[in-house]
C-alpha cells in the first residue's frame, strides 16, 4: 500500500515538475520572440538608414536600437543573450561607421535572428518545449515572419540596384517558398483547434497584399510594383504575424500555467488521499496491534498467576478463532494435562499403593485440620488403631501374596463399614488407623467393635479367618498427633496383651 502511494506521489510530482520546466522554457522563449521581433525591425531600419541615411531614418533607428537592447537585456540570464549582445554591438559599430556593406549587414542581422530560432529548435535546454504541439505552431509562425522580414529587406535593397537583379530575385524566390511552407504548416497545425488565429493569418488584407506584391516582384512586373509603399506594407504584414504570435503565445502561456496548476492540484489531491489512506491503514494496524497485545498480555498474566499459585485448574479464555486463540487452546491442553499429572502425583503421595487407602503422610494433614477444627469448635474426634492378629503366621502359612490379599480385603471391608466422613489409613505393615470426626470415645469404640466383629466373622479366600485387635483414644486439648497415637497404640497393645480380637481404650488401661 505504502509502495503504491509513493509510486503515485512520485508520478504526480514528476508530472508537476515537467510542467514547471515547460513553463520556465516557455518564459525564456517568449522573451526571445520579442527580442527577435525587435531585431527584425532593427535590421530593417539599419538597412533603410544605410540605404538612405536621412536624419529621420537615423533617428528612427537610434530609438529602435534602445528598444532592442532592452528586449535583449531581459534575456540577461541566458548564455544566448550574452552572445547576441556581443554580435549586435559589433554590428552596430560597423554600420554606424559605414564599414559594412548593406548586404553583409543584412546577412549578419539575419544570422543573429537565425541563431536564436535555431537555439529553440535544437538546443537540449529546450527539449521539453520542442515536442509541444503549440510550440511548434509558434515556431512556424516565427519562421514565416522571419522569411517575410528577409524578403522585405531584400526587396528594399534591390530597389537601389534598378529594382531587378537576378540574385535578389533568386533570393526572394527562395525565401518566399520557405515563407509559404512555414505559413501553411502553421495554418495546418492550428486548423480545427484555433480557427480564430487561422482566419486572421489567412484572410488578412495586408498579408494578402504583401504576398501579391512579392509575386509581382518575382514575375518581374516592376512597373506595377509600388516601392514607396513596400516597406510599410510588408511591415504591416509582419506586424499581423507578430500580433497573432503574441496572442497565441499568451494563450499558450496560460495553457501551460493552467496545466501546471492542474498537475499541482492533482499532486496535492493524490498526496491528501495517500495521507488519508496511510492514516486509516495506520489506525487499523494500530487497533489490531492493540487488541493483539491485550490478548497476549492476558495469556501472559494468566500464565504468571498459574505459575505463582500452582493452580493448574485455571483456563485461559480467548473467544477468537485465530493464531492467538490457537496458542491459548494449546496452553489450556497443556494446563489440563499438567493438572492431571499433579492430581495423580498428589494421589500417589497420599495413598497406599497396595490397599488404595490413605497413607500415613496424608493422615498427618487430615489430623492437623481435624485438630484445628476441634480446637476452634470443640468438636471431639477419636482415632482407632487396628492390627491384624498373628499376621506373621498368615504370611508364613499361606504365603506373602495371600497376606497381601488379606490386607487389601481388610482395607476394603473397613472402608465400607466406616462413615463417609471417617478416614481410613494404612498406618504401616498390617496396622490401620481410622480417624472418626465428630466422635467421642464411646461412638468410636462402637465403630471399632463393629469393625472387629465384621472382620472376625468374614471368610477370606481359602476359608481363611482373621481377627484384629483395636486400641481407641479420644482427642484431648493438650494432645498432639504423637500423644494421641501413643495412647491409641497403648490401648492396642492392651488388646493384644489381654487376648487379641478385642477393643480397648486408653482409659481402660488406666
Ligand atoms: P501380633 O498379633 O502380635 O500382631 O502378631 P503379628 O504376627 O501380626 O505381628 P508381627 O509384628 O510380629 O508381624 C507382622 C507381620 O506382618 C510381619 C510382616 O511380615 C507382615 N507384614 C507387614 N507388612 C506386610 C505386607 O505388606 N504384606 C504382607 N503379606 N505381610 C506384611
Ligand atoms: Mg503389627
Ligand atoms: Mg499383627
Amino acid at each position: 500500500m505504502a509502495a503504491v502511494a509513493v509510486a503515485v506521489a512520485s508520478f504526480s510530482w514528476g508530472k508537476y515538475s515537467e510542467r514547471q520546466t515547460l513553463l520556465e522554457e516557455y518564459n525564456v522563449f517568449r522573451l526571445s520572440t520579442k527580442a527577435i521581433h525587435m531585431l527584425q525591425k532593427e535590421r530593417g531600419l539599419t538597412v533603410k538608414s544605410l540605404f538612405r541615411p536621412t536624419p529621420s531614418n537615423i533617428n528612427e533607428l537610434q530609438l529602435w536600437r534602445a528598444e532592442t537592447s532592452a528586449a535583449i537585456l531581459k534575456l540577461s540570464n541566458t548564455s544566448l543573450s550574452r552572445e547576441i549582445s556581443g554580435r549586435q554591438i559589433r554590428l552596430r559599430g560597423l554600420s554606424d561607421s559605414n564599414a559594412i556593406s548593406l548586404e553583409d549587414c543584412f546577412l549578419e542581422y539575419s544570422d543573429i535572428i537565425y541563431e536564436i530560432i535555431a537555439t529553440y529548435s535544437s538546443d537540449k535546454s529546450y527539449e521539453h518545449i520542442q515536442h509541444d504541439h503549440l510550440f511548434l505552431s509558434l515556431m512556424n509562425l516565427l519562421m514565416a515572419r522571419e522569411h517575410l522580414g528577409k524578403i522585405r529587406a531584400r526587396i528594399s535593397m534591390s530597389a537601389m540596384n534598378n529594382f531587378l537583379d537576378g540574385e535578389s530575385q533568386f533570393y526572394v524566390k527562395e525565401k518566399f517558398g520557405f515563407y509559404k511552407i512555414s505559413k501553411e504548416e502553421f495554418l495546418k497545425s492550428l486548423k480545427g483547434k484555433y480557427p480564430g488565429y487561422v482566419g486572421i493569418v489567412a484572410d488578412d488584407e495586408k498579408v494578402k497584399k504583401t504576398e501579391a506584391a512579392i509575386s509581382l516582384y518575382l514575375d518581374g512586373r516592376q512597373q506595377e510594383f509600388d516601392y514607396d509603399s513596400w516597406f510599410g506594407m510588408s511591415t504591416g504584414a509582419m506586424d499581423v504575424y507578430y500580433s497573432v504570435e503574441g496572442t497565441l503565445a499568451d494563450t499558450y502561456g496560460q495553457y501551460l500555467k493552467y496545466e501546471k496548476r492542474k498537475a499541482q492540484l492533482t499532486g496535492l489531491l493524490i498526496l491528501c488521499v495517500t495521507a488519508l489512506v496511510l492514516l486509516v491503514s495506520g489506525l487499523f494496524v494500530g487497533r489490531f496491534i492493540k487488541s493483539f497485545s491485550a490478548r497476549v498480555e492476558n495469556i501472559d498474566d494468566k500464565m504468571r498467576f498459574i505459575l505463582r499459585t500452582n493452580d493448574y485448574k485455571i483456563e485461559i479464555t480467548d473467544q477468537s478463532h485465530d493464531e492467538i486463540s490457537g496458542i491459548s487452546n494449546s496452553l489450556n491442553s497443556l494446563l489440563k494435562f499438567t493438572n492431571q499429572l499433579l492430581e495423580e502425583k498428589e494421589k500417589m503421595a497420599s495413598t497406599d499403593r497396595l490397599t488404595g487407602v490413605y497413607n500415613r503422610t496424608k493422615f498427618v494433614d487430615i489430623f492437623n485440620s481435624e485438630f484445628q477444627r476441634f480446637s476452634r469448635y470443640k468438636t471431639p474426634f477419636s482415632v482407632i488403631m487396628m492390627d491384624i492378629d498373628h499376621f506373621k503366621i498368615v504370611n508364613d502359612t499361606y504365603g506373602h501374596n495371600v497376606g497381601d490379599d488379606v490386607l487389601v480385603e481388610v482395607a476394603s471391608m473397613a472402608s465400607k463399614i466406616i462413615r463417609a466422613t471417617d478416614i481410613l489409613v494404612r498406618w504401616g505393615g498390617e496396622e490401620f488407623v481410622v480417624l472418626a470426626p465428630s466422635s467421642e470415645l464411646h461412638s468410636a469404640v462402637a465403630l471399632a467393635e463393629k469393625l472387629r466383629s465384621v472382620i472376625a466373622g468374614h471368610s477370606f479366600p481359602s476359608g481363611l479367618k482373621v481377627t484384629m485387635s483395636f486400641g481407641v483414644a479420644e482427642i484431648d486439648e493438650s494432645d498432639s498427633l504423637k500423644t494421641i497415637m501413643a495412647r491409641a497404640d497403648a490401648a492396642l497393645y492392651e488388646s493384644k496383651r489381654t487376648g487379641r480380637n478385642k477393643v480397648c481404650t486408653f482409659s481402660a488401661i488406666k
